[in-house]
């Protein structure tokens, strides 16, 4: 049986280190502050945000969360983000996605300041990790590497398998277990043989964003798997990307769903805020 990688306890740590981090800038007269855009009702955004603001007041982050009806014109929200970059008491700014179809994702993410762009999404930052020079490590990504250090897991020469190549998980994901000498290979939905991939991962990590897409079959003994899946079931529970249960028999580490990647996105959030927070100021 596969040992669990528990993202709450590794999540609390980093929480705690960020809080301690935190109580440090404020006896020097800096509170971090991160603001959040929500645009719309969508009612898994709401349930995130909420979370990230309540995470964030629990370490001593100061947040501040825009909700936005749904039909915001882009130029409207364009100028809203103009204005929070301009605010020096603003260091973190996050736009909630997905957004509304009428809103251009990439126009409102271009947007921000990359030095407040916390979840590192702007192609400034994404450029910075692609040249080797990170400045904020999206925060899945950076979550999941974590993961990897607090069980002492050593990338180097590993065979290392990315399920999916979205932006926010998938791409950066690669080049991270890349910069840390894994040789990475990147499945997505038009590879041909998913299995024959999967089965040559020392450390496969999911993405897809389909309920138990990776069977136990298709895992190698002794892998280390990470599921970054959360897949609302009809029946109201979550489910992740791999069969946990089959998968478990042949891992050896794995990450359950719920409590693993999820709590670790959102203590990473917390961190480059601090980090952000500290930018600004020039310490
Ligand atoms: P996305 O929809 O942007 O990308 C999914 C990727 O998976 C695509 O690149 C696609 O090619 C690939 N894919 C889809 N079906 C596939 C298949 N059958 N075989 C191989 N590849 C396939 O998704 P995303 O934003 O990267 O999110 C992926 C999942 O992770 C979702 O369930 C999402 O909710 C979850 N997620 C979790 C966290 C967290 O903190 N735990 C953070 C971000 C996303």
């Amino acid at each position: 049986m596969a040992n669990l990688i528990d993202g709450r306890a590794i999540a609390k740590k980093v929480r705690a280190e960020v809080r301690e981090e935190v109580a440090h800038l404020q006896a020097q007269g800096l509170t971090p502050h991160l603001v959040v855009l929500l645009v719309g009702d969508d009612p898994a955004s709401q349930i995130y945000v909420r979370n990230k603001a309540r995470a964030a007041e629990k370490v001593g982050i100061r947040s501040t969360t825009y909700h936005l009806p749904a039909d915001t014109p882009e130029p409207a929200l364009l100028e809203f983000i103009q204005d929070l970059n301009t605010q020096d008491d603003v260091h973190g700014i996050l736009v909630q996605l997905p957004l509304p179809p009428h809103l251009d994702s990439q126009r409102i993410l271009e947007a921000i300041d990359p030095q407040k762009d916390v979840d590192g999404l702007h192609p400034e930052n994404l450029g910075r990790l692609l040249a080797g020079h990170p400045r904020f490590l999206p925060c899945t990504p950076q979550g999941i590497l974590r993961m990897l250090q607090e069980i002492s897991y050593n990338l180097e020469g590993k065979e290392a398998v990315v399920v999916g190549r979205s932006t926010i998980v998938g791409k950066p994901m690669a080049l991270l277990l890349l910069q840390h000498h894994a040789t990475v290979t990147m499945v997505h939905s038009r590879t041909r043989d998913l299995a024959a991939h999967t089965k040559r991962a020392d450390i496969l990590v999911v993405a897809a964003g389909r309920a138990s897409l990776i069977r136990g079959e298709m895992v190698k003994a002794g892998a280390v798997v990470i599921d970054v899946g959360i897949n609302r079931m009809p029946d109201g529970t979550l489910r992740g990307d791999v069969a946990f249960e089959e998968v478990s028999e042949r891992a050896a580490w794995i990450t359950p769903v719920p409590g693993g990647v999820g709590p670790m996105t959102v203590a990473m959030l917390l961190k480059n805020t601090v980090q952000a927070a500290k930018l600004q100021v020039g310490l």
